[in-house]
């Protein structure tokens, strides 16, 4: 088992706290994306088999960006679409890549579109984020200064 070291401790607990307020997917959610997206690449069509571990789910907008964790930010990726390809590239542009034809390309936009749009939270938060924004720079900023003070204690001891 690997030791946490404080950095490592604090990028768990920024995390932790964000996901009370915009909480990852649920299992339950995960599997309405597959079934919407019938097993299927948003960008290429590949067809993938749940167990196999290739499909990933895609952040549409990326949370620097201002984009939550709902389950419809997310898309069905295959890994070499979402993790090799595609990156940070925006996911129209990089469908348009993908896409063969012109009407292949508007059928996977429609269908991508109409599963986006039922992010309804997205701009109802924003105020509730930004104070969870600052929630968590306080609890951060206390957890530097216990940081410093152990570390002081340490010094004391050795
Ligand atoms: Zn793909």
């Amino acid at each position: 088992m690997a030791k946490d070291t404080p950095s490592m401790a604090k990028n768990k607990i920024k995390r932790s706290l964000g996901a009370i307020l915009d909480p990852h997917p649920s299992a339950k959610e995960v599997t309405i994306l597959w079934d919407y997206f019938e097993n299927s690449c948003v960008y290429c069509g590949l067809k993938m088999e749940r167990k196999s571990r290739i499909g990933h789910l895609d952040h549409v907008v990326a949370q620097a960006y201002g984009g939550n964790n709902s389950i419809f930010n997310h898309v069905l990726s295959c890994a070499r679409c979402n993790g090799d390809e595609k990156r940070e590239m925006d996911w129209l542009l990089f469908l348009n890549q993908k896409s063969d034809s012109s009407e292949l390309l508007a059928n996977r936009k429609l269908k991508i579109e109409h599963w986006l749009n039922k992010n309804i939270n997205a701009n109802v938060e924003a105020k509730e984020l930004e104070e969870a924004e600052k929630i968590i720079a306080v609890a951060l900023a206390q957890f530097d200064e216990s940081v410093k003070a152990m570390r002081s204690l340490q010094v004391k001891i050795t």
